[in-house]
């Protein structure tokens, strides 16, 4: 019997093949299949007689063939079908390019439903390859609406529409019911069962609008559950006592005076600390708000009280400024800073871990991963991650959970408007960086298109002839866009810049390279062995590159808001103007709206604001910046009643039942266990 965890190779016509295509989009299981949902819809419910359809028109004609089918060699390369249908009222000329098996497929005499857009006159009507089906077996592509799904290579949407309907036939009505029976009733929602099948397989638009409507909802409000859960798991966990000192001593240690906004996150951290509670505080700020004095505070004050603390960041470059930055601030202070690289010497590891164990010191830098799996400390007692990105579900359950229990501070540079900030960090205490250091200098934005290439070729010239450096960001390109001329690459794009630029320095950086090729090239740009330095944005970019004062981004248009602000933001950190350049190719008008918005604001949280604004906020949730499950549903939807109406229902829930123990919500409780990895001995 197949159920929800069974093999996607059940599936009739599903291989070894095609199930590693699959895995691609992520799929893997039966329940991933029923779970992977329609990017859109196609209306092909429109009939229309020969007679009435009009040039340019789209829709189903239900006709005969009418002349044998004639296939024709153009030119190389180029073959032809060509043929006659007609119906009652009139007819229509067909052709189909490079289809050749059309010929034999499409039988003279025969009736079948062509589905496409009508060209020529209203004289002599035309279709370029239609799809088709035979009248007596239509209605699988044609006369119905048609879901459209994200694909990839080898994975068509027939294949998808013919999966989808064995796996609902398998175990359609398996698929768990999450929500209570009030909360569907209280917010009108039709059950699970109903959603699934008729998300995939609609009847008409209500339905798609109220299965859609049903499934956002769910999903929705099983992330606001499972936040809910989390903060009361963790308020219940004992955290050691570090008692706050007197900060001034710090303080007036520092080259600059501390904004209010970073005394105030330090006290709120310092308060958590000393709570006798586990902390797990982010510090959101935006690029340039002194994040990194704000943790040095705090592991200054965990080193007066004995502790020693780990601070961890994503890459290995990250990792070195950060020790640089630290360094600079607690040495003199007295603290004994160690540093963690991948790039060090088995017998540099080997000593820095052992001080760590030993208790000699105060402070270790490195990266997750070095520090995770291989220290052990000897009276660990804070642990400060700097993610520039993501914000893992590791950081969320697992490290929380290790034996020593350390206080847990997150930096984060990514704006989450305040309306999404309870669903996406719910579980976490937050304080916010709204205030920048005084005298800082804002970034000139421009919002440009192709006709403005060789004045920006100019521009960088001139920067780089006054010894600045360039940043240029290009959009990842997927397999499917690969050929599209008007989608910048990166290492295409660092092509050109080469030819254009023969005499200066062009590096480049993307995601298909191994971490060290990676590493070097950022490096040499750090050091200023190169000019401009082509990325897509997979590549870390959160580094300090002082002396860089041009960002390009090409393909504005394909970018999130927040992720522009967030490049925008590796420019203008030194002394030196800085200007950000949204190079955009034909942007539709909604495209040049958001565009704007970056070139009049220069604040995260207002950039952040608009952009939910905008779109909605699929994008928050979509992006899977902020390490959350990955939502299947939510990133299609602009929304927001729907979100403000799952959170209510999920805090009534907790309300009345806070470990989710009715028997009826079993299914809801086992699903969050699994999406955020949490073992049973941490439920509590
Ligand atoms: P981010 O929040 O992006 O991590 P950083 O911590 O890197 O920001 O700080 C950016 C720059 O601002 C650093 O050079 C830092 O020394 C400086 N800085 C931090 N706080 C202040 C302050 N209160 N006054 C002046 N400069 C500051
Ligand atoms: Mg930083």
């Amino acid at each position: 019997m197949p159920d929800l965890l069974t093999d996607i190779r059940y599936i009739k016509g599903v291989g070894e093949q095609r199930a590693k295509s699959l895995a691609r989009l992520g799929i893997r299981t039966l329940g991933d299949l029923l779970n992977y949902f329609p990017r859109t819809y196609e209306d092909r419910t429109v009939e229309r007689t020969l007679d009435e359809v009009l040039p340019e028109e789209t829709a189903c004609v239900r006709a005969m063939v009418a002349t044998e089918p004639r296939l024709t060699h153009v030119r190389r390369g180029m073959d032809l079908v060509k043929l006659r249908i007609v119906d009652e009222t009139g007819g229509a000329e067909l052709t189909y390019f490079n289809q050749s098996y059309v010929r034999d497929q499409l039988k003279k005499g025969e009736t079948y439903v062509f589905y496409g857009k009508v060209g020529g006159t209203l004289l002599r009507k035309t279709m370029t390859n239609p799809i088709y089906e035979r009248a007596d077996r239509a209605g699988v592509t044609t006369g119905r609406i048609l879901p459209v799904y994200r694909l990839t290579h080898g994975i068509s949407n027939k294949l998808l529409l013919g999966a989808m309907e064995n796996a609902l036939d398998a175990c359609g009505d398996m698929l768990p019911e999450l929500l209570p029976g009030e909360v569907t009733a209280r917010y009108s929602l039709p059950r699970a069962g109903f959603a699934y099948r008729n998300v995939h397989f609609p009847p008409d638009w209500e339905t798609i609008a109220l299965a859609r409507r049903r499934l956002i909802f769910e999903e929705l409000f099983v992330l606001s559950c499972a936040m809910h859960l989390l903060r009361s798991r963790r308020e219940k966990a004992p955290g050691q006592v570090i008692q706050a000192p007197d900060m001034e001593q710090f303080y007036a240690s520092l080259p600059f005076a501390p904004t209010g906004a970073q005394r105030r996150a330090v006290d709120e951290a310092l308060a958590d600390m000393a709570s006798g509670r586990c902390m797990s505080r982010l510090v959101q700020g935006d690029v340039g708000s002194g994040k990194t004095m704000v943790a040095a505070a705090l592991l200054w004050s965990a080193a007066k009280a004995g502790y020693q603390s780990a601070f961890m960041a994503p890459t290995e470059i990250l990792v070195r400024q950060h020790y640089a930055t630290l360094t600079g601030f607690l040495e003199p202070l007295g603290l004994r800073v160690g540093l963690l690289t991948g790039s060090m010497t088995a017998k540099q590891k080997r000593e820095v871990k052992a001080a760590a164990e030993g208790g000699l010191l105060d402070v270790v830098v490195g990266t997750h991963a070095l520090i995770t799996e291989d220290v052990g400390f000897f009276r660990l007692g804070l642990v400060v991650t700097d993610e520039q990105h993501r914000f893992g579900v590791e950081q969320r359950s697992a490290l929380t959970s290790k034996g020593e229990r350390p206080h847990v501070l997150v930096m984060s540079a990514t704006p989450i408007p305040r309306t999404l900030a309870l669903m996406i960090y719910g579980d976490l205490d937050v304080s916010v960086l709204d205030e920048l250091p005084p005298g800082r200098q804002k970034v000139d934005t421009v919002s440009v298109t192709e006709e403005y290439r060789e004045r920006l070729n100019g521009f960088i010239r001139a920067q780089v002839a006054e010894g600045r450096q360039v940043f240029v960001v290009c959009p990842m390109v997927e397999e499917s866009e690969a050929l599209d001329p008007a989608v910048k690459s990166a290492t295409e794009h660092a092509e050109t810049l080469r030819k254009t630029f023969p005499d200066l320095r062009v590096g480049c950086v993307h995601g298909k390279m191994k971490p060290k090729e990676k590493d070097a090239a950022m490096d040499a740009f750090v050091r200023g062995e190169t000019d401009i330095l082509v990325s897509t944005t997979v590549v870390e970019v959160g580094v300090d590159v002082p002396n860089a004062s041009l960002m390009i981004v090409e393909n504005a248009e394909r970018f999130g808001l927040s992720q522009l602000h967030q490049l925008r933001g590796r420019v203008g950190r030194g002394v030196h103007k800085s200007w950000c350049v949204l190079m955009a190719h034909d942007p539709s008008d909604e495209a040049k709206a958001r565009l704007r918005v970056l070139v009049k604001t220069s604040d995260g949280f207002a950039v952040a604001e608009e952009d939910l604004k905008l779109r909605g906020p699929g994008d928050f949730f979509g992006s899977r910046q902020h390490g959350l499950p990955e939502m299947h549903i939510a990133e299609l939807t602009g929304s927001m009643d729907t979100l403000k109406e799952a959170q209510e229902a999920a805090k009534e829930l907790i309300r009345r039942d806070p470990a989710l123990s009715d028997g009826e919500l079993a299914p809801l409780r086992e699903h969050i266990r699994r999406l955020f990895e949490l073992n049973e001995n941490t439920w509590n």
